[in-house]
């Protein structure tokens, strides 16, 4: 993998975006790898069809691509209509997200991160304000993937801070994650949630107190579920056999750091 974007291709493109959009996508051509079987080439759809932007042959992941320049990922990234994002994401036919970061100085990726489509539930998708009137395109809503939302273990980084990530080490927290593909509706909603709360929690090691602690939040997110501790401690079990988390003494859990396996 190398980091250096190939700056001759945008020679004849005025607009940034456009630049930024002909970059970016053919480093990701040339250097990405598929996360999900490891395969060392994506391939690219045809630019005038409407779906995602790459796939890989050997197991049809499909993938998304969207760059912004800075160092840093942020916590908001911006996307397109919000009515076809959230169709999508029903649908659940929408692709793995690639989401990358760039200097326009020297031109290098700094973050390149992937996004497993199975965390793409309608609650990270914030509703943009509608264009007023005076736009183009008045009255168009679009929307922007609320990144902090998504917990730590479906943000997986490729490259972070202009550091290479081991493929090995990708591969294995992006498989981590496939148990989330199986789960649906609510029921993915939970886990999620509960990874988020434990995202939440300093420390590595915690109490099932410290999870308590969100109950009357859960239950606000979730005024039907009468037994928000049974809940969470379901979904304690269920991330405990997934390798997230594991058991200490009684009550006590501890986060699972990919890059101790
Ligand atoms: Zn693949």
């Amino acid at each position: 993998m190398n980091l250096h974007l190939n700056i001759n291709l945008a020679d004849s493109y005025k607009s940034n975006s456009q630049k930024a959009r002909i970059l970016t996508e053919d480093w990701a051509k040339q250097n990405t790898y598929c996360p999900n079987c490891g395969d060392l080439k994506l391939y690219k759809f045809e630019n005038n069809l409407p779906v995602a932007d790459f796939f890989c042959k050997y197991c049809n992941e499909e993938f998304e691509l969207k760059s912004k320049r800075g160092q840093t990922v942020g916590n908001k990234i911006n996307d397109g209509a919000y009515s076809t994002m959230i169709e999508r994401i029903n649908s659940e036919n929408n692709p793995n997200f690639f989401f990358l970061t760039y200097d326009n100085v020297n031109w290098n990726v700094i973050n390149f991160m992937i996004i497993p489509k199975h965390f793409f539930v309608t609650d990270i998708i914030e509703k943009r304000k509608p264009l007023a009137a005076t736009a183009k395109r008045a009255g168009w809503v679009g929307c922007n993937i609320e990144l902090k939302k998504i917990p730590q273990n479906g943000r997986i980084f490729l490259v972070k801070n202009s550091k290479i990530i081991n493929q090995k080490a990708v591969l294995s927290e992006w498989k981590r994650t496939l148990f989330l593909k199986n789960k649906k509706g609510s029921s993915r909603g939970w886990i999620l949630d509960i990874m988020n709360c434990i995202d939440r929690i300093q420390s590595d090691t915690f109490k099932l107190r410290d999870i308590y602690a969100f109950e009357k939040e859960l239950s606000l997110k979730h005024p039907d579920n009468r037994f928000i501790k049974d809940k969470i401690r379901q979904q304690l079990q269920l991330l405990r056999d997934k390798g997230i988390i594991e058991f200490k003494t009684r009550g006590t859990y501890k986060k699972i750091d990919n890059e101790n396996i």
